[in-house]
């Protein structure tokens, strides 16, 4: 059990349409994203990545849309971009 009011954190909530697993990081390009498909692919610029690390990035910068940036938010380092 995760006691929230002793963390210093902050919880947003993103509307839940929000296509965070659809949206390409990098390019902002939309495309569709079957639930087995793991590693996110832009059709767009390229950009490869584990689906839910660009996710996270894009939900990081919906924060930042609204001035808020998580600031523990550390990336990781499994990206890659096809060439
Ligand atoms: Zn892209």
């Amino acid at each position: 059990m995760i006691v929230l009011d002793r963390l210093p954190s902050e919880l947003k909530l993103a509307d839940r349409f929000y296509p965070s697993s659809q949206l390409c990081s990098q390019c902002g390009h939309q495309q569709k994203m079957p639930l087995s498909a793991r590693r996110y692919e832009c059709s767009n610029c390229g950009f490869e990545a584990d689906r839910d690390f660009n996710a996270a990035v894009n939900k990081r910068k919906l924060c930042e849309s609204v001035g808020r940036v998580p600031a523990d938010f550390k990336p990781l380092e499994k990206i890659s971009y096809r060439q």
